[in-house]
């Protein structure tokens, strides 16, 4: 019997965090907090999780930033919201309510 297995990342983005200066191609945006998961895949479907990396990506060059589970844990929150805002097209007053409700400023 032939088996055909293998490793690679799942990256889901998890929302655009703060707004930097990429040191690397030198432009200003929002940097996207991305989940890269591992897993095992057995006839290239993912069966087994194990490992997962978290990281800032910049959305122009894609320079990446490693991050740890807890810094992700803290950015997360700020990425869903701001997430939210974009999708919805929130207004700037809005944003501002939205992110001292929060606990964000
Ligand atoms: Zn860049």
């Amino acid at each position: 019997m032939l088996f055909i297995a293998g490793y690679h990342p799942i990256v889901k983005d998890l929302g655009p965090t703060k707004e930097r200066t990429c040191p690397h191609c030198h432009n200003r945006r929002f940097w996207l907090l991305q989940r890269r998961r591992y897993y095992l895949s057995l006839f290239f479907i993912p069966v087994l999780p194990l490992r997962t990396r978290y990281g800032e990506r910049c959305p122009i060059c894609g320079y990446e930033e490693p991050l740890s589970a807890e810094q992700a844990r803290h950015r997360q929150q700020e990425a869903e919201l701001n997430r939210r805002a974009v999708t919805e097209n929130w207004n700037e007053e809005r944003y501002a309510a939205e992110r001292r409700r929060a606990g964000l400023d």
